[in-house]
C-alpha cells in the first residue's frame, strides 16, 4: 500500500486517546512510508493527524470542496492540496488515489464516507481494505450493529467481513496488508455506478 485514505472526525472529541490515536496512527504510515490522503481540514482530528504525518517527514494529500474550505479550514502545510467543486468529487478522489481506507473516531461526515466506500467495495466497484480503528471502545456499538445485521440476515457475512478492526494502528494495518476481497461473480465498472 503505497496511500491510504483516513477518514476522521472534523472535531477531536472529548477524550485525549482519539488524538493519540491518530498520532499514532501517523507514526505507522511515516515508518512504512505510506501516504497520506485525507479531507484536507486543518481542524478536529483531521488536522491533528495530518500535522502528525507532516511532522514525522511523511507525504499528505488533501481534498477539499471549495465550498467546504471556508467552514473546515484547509491545511496550509500539506504536500499537496486538490481543491475539488463537489463532496462527491471528493469521495471519488480519494478512492482513486488510496490503497486502502481507515476510519479513526468521527461523526456523520466520516460514517457516511466509512459507509459509502464499504458499498463500493460490497458492489465490486474497489477491491481494496477497509479497516476500522476502534479507539477506546469507540465504534464497540457500530461493530455490534453490524453483526446484528448478519444475524437478520440483512447482510451477507463475506460484506461483513469486509471491515477490518482492530484497537492498535501497527494490527490494524497488517490485517489491511493480507486482506483478500471477497470473490464476485458479477462486478461492476465505475462507469455503471
Ligand atoms: P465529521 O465526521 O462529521 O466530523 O466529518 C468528517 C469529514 O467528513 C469532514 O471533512 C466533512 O466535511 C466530511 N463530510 C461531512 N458530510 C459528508 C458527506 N455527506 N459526504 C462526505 N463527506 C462528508
Amino acid at each position: 500500500m503505497k496511500n491510504i485514505c483516513v477518514y476522521c472526525g472534523s472535531n477531536t472529541g472529548r477524550r485525549s486517546e482519539y488524538l493519540q490515536a491518530a498520532e499514532a496512527l501517523a507514526e505507522q504510515l511515516v515508518a512504512r512510508d505510506i501516504g497520506l490522503v485525507y479531507g484536507g481540514a486543518s481542524i478536529g482530528i483531521m488536522g491533528a493527524l495530518a500535522d502528525a504525518v507532516l511532522a514525522g517527514g511523511g507525504r499528505v494529500t488533501g481534498v477539499i470542496p471549495e465550498a467546504l474550505a471556508v467552514r473546515e479550514v484547509p491545511h496550509r502545510g500539506v504536500t499537496e492540496m486538490c481543491v475539488v467543486s463537489s463532496m462527491h468529487e471528493r469521495k471519488a478522489l480519494m478512492e482513486s488515489r488510496s490503497d486502502g481506507f481507515i476510519a479513526l473516531p468521527g461523526g456523520l461526515g466520516t460514517l457516511e464516507e466509512l459507509f459509502e466506500i464499504l458499498t463500493w467495495s460490497q458492489l465490486g466497484f474497489h477491491r481494496k481494505p477497509c479497516g476500522l480503528l476502534d479507539v477506546a471502545g469507540y465504534y464497540r456499538h457500530l461493530a455490534a450493529f453490524l453483526d446484528h445485521c448478519v444475524a437478520e440476515q440483512l447482510l451477507q457475512p463475506e460484506y461483513r467481513a469486509m471491515l477490518l478492526e482492530a484497537d492498535d494502528p501497527a494490527r490494524l494495518l497488517a490485517l489491511m496488508e493480507n486482506y483478500q476481497a471477497p470473490a464476485m461473480d458479477q462486478r461492476l465498472t465505475r462507469d455503471e455506478l
